[in-house]
C-alpha cells in the first residue's frame, strides 16, 4: 500500500533550474551572491530593511536570542504550546522562560495573559505563529511598548500569512523564519532573521560567521556559531518567493478539502477557517479529538496500518523532561488548553507536492478512521 507521507515538498522546474545555475557556475557556498539576493527580496518581501539567512529556522532563534542580550535570570514570556525551538538558547544562557497558555480557539499564545506573566525581570516576548493563524500581534505589540520589551516574531508556518493585511514576519524586534521541507517555503534546510534594527542586524550576521572580525579575522570577541547558508540552499528558496501567493492558495485549498470531509463531527475540533485577521492558510491540517485520553494515538496507529502518515502536535514546553531537569516548566493541569492541543492534537498529509485527488482520498480515509475510533468509546 502507498504510503501518503504527511509532507511533500513542491519542488518545480524553476527551482531545478535555479539550483543548477549554481552548480554549473561553481557557486557552491555561502560566498554565492544568490544569498545576498534572497536576503534582499525576502526581506523586501515583510517590508523589512535587513534579512540574514542562516542553516535552519532553530538558529535563526538561537542567534537572535544571542544578539538581544540576555543576562541570567532574565524572564522571557513564550507560550507553552510551541516549538522547543523557542526556548532553546534562552536556556542555555541561563534565563528564564515563563510560560503563558494559548487561545482555545486560534492555538495562538493568549494575548489576555500576557500582563498576567510580566514582572521586573521580563525583556521580551516570543510570539511563534502556530499552524495557519496569526498570533493577535496589535495587542502584543501594544503590551511590548508599554513593558519596553522586544519581541521575537517567530514566523517559521507563516511565510505569505497576513495579519490584517500585513506580512508575518514584519512585526517582532526581530522576526525568525524556518526554509525546513515542510514550510511554505523550502531549501530543504534553511531559516532567515529579518530586523529594522541595523545593529542587531550586523550583530547576527557576526554570529552566524563564527564572529570573525574584519581587520583580525581569527581573533575572536565573542563565540559565534556556524550558521551560514549555502548558494544551493539560497538558490532553491529564492524562486519559490515568486510562487508565494500559489502556495499560501495550495495550502488553502488542501484545507478546505479537509474541512469538507471533518467538518460537523462531535468530538473533532478544527481549527477556524479564519479569524478577523486572517484566513488561515492550514500549514498544517490538524485535529483535536476528544473521545478518550488516547484516542489520537489509536488514530495515528490506525492511519499508519492504512499508508497515511501524521504527526502528533507539540508538546507542551512546561511538562518537556528537558525543562523540568532545569527546575523549570511546570506541572500538569498549569496551562489546561495548551495540555489539550499536546496530548489530544494530530495532523494529517498536507504536502504540497502531494495531488489534490490524494488528498482527497486521504481526507475520507481520515474520516472513516476518525468514526472507528469513535465508535470504540460510546457503548
Ligand atoms: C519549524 C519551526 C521552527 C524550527 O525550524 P527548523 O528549520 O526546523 O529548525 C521554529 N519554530 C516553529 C514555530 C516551527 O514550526
Amino acid at each position: 500500500m502507498a504510503t501518503i507521507p504527511v509532507n511533500e515538498p513542491w519542488i518545480t522546474q524553476q527551482e531545478i533550474d535555479s539550483v543548477t545555475q549554481q552548480l554549473a557556475g561553481g557557486w557552491i557556498s555561502s560566498e554565492s551572491p544568490v544569498v545576498a539576493e534572497f536576503e534582499q527580496a525576502f526581506a523586501k518581501a515583510c517590508d523589512r530593511a535587513h534579512g540574514i539567512a542562516v542553516s535552519n529556522g532553530t538558529l535563526a532563534i538561537d542567534l537572535s536570542i544571542a544578539a538581544l542580550n540576555l543576562s541570567p535570570g532574565d524572564q522571557v514570556i513564550v507560550p507553552a504550546f510551541t516549538i522547543i525551538s523557542c526556548v532553546n538558547q534562552i536556556l542555555r544562557e541561563g534565563a528564564v522562560p515563563i510560560f503563558i497558555d494559548s487561545d482555545p480557539l486560534t492555538w495562538n499564545l493568549d494575548v489576555r495573559q500576557l500582563e498576567g506573566a510580566i514582572s521586573d525581570k521580563t525583556k521580551g516576548i516570543v510570539a511563534p505563529h502556530i499552524y495557519g493563524l496569526p498570533v493577535d500581534m496589535d495587542p502584543l505589540l501594544l503590551v511590548a511598548r508599554k513593558y519596553n520589551l522586544w519581541v521575537l516574531e517567530d514566523a517559521a508556518e507563516a511565510h505569505g500569512l497576513r495579519y490584517y493585511g500585513r506580512p508575518c514576519g514584519s512585526f517582532g524586534t526581530v522576526s525568525t523564519f524556518s526554509f525546513y521541507a515542510n514550510k511554505n517555503i523550502t531549501s530543504g534546510e534553511g531559516g532567515m532573521v529579518l530586523t529594522d534594527d541595523g545593529e542587531i542586524a550586523e550583530r547576527l550576521r557576526s554570529l552566524r560567521n563564527l564572529a570573525f572580525q574584519k581587520h583580525r579575522r581569527f581573533v575572536h570577541e565573542e563565540l559565534g556559531w556556524n550558521a551560514r547558508m549555502t548558494g544551493i540552499q539560497a538558490a532553491l528558496a529564492l524562486p519559490q518567493l515568486g510562487r508565494l501567493e500559489e502556495i499560501v492558495a495550495r495550502r488553502r485549498e488542501v484545507g478546505r478539502i479537509y474541512r469538507e470531509e471533518l467538518r460537523n463531527i462531535p468530538g473533532v475540533e478544527l481549527a477556524p477557517e479564519g479569524i478577523e485577521a486572517s484566513a488561515n492558510d492550514y500549514w498544517v491540517v490538524g485535529a483535536v479529538l476528544s473521545f478518550y485520553p488516547t484516542a489520537a494515538n489509536e488514530l495515528a496507529v490506525l492511519l499508519a496500518n492504512r499508508g497515511v502518515g501524521t504527526r502528533p502536535f507539540f508538546f507542551p514546553l512546561h511538562l518537556q523532561p528537558a525543562i523540568l531537569s532545569r527546575g523549570l516548566g511546570g506541572s500538569l493541569g498549569d496551562f489546561p488548553t495548551a495540555e489539550k492541543l499536546g496530548m489530544n492534537g494530530i495532523y494529517f498529509p498536507n504536502g504540497l507536492g502531494t495531488p489534490l485527488e490524494s488528498i482527497r482520498e486521504t481526507a475520507r480515509n481520515v474520516r472513516i478512521s476518525i468514526s472507528e475510533i469513535a465508535e470504540k468509546s460510546s457503548p
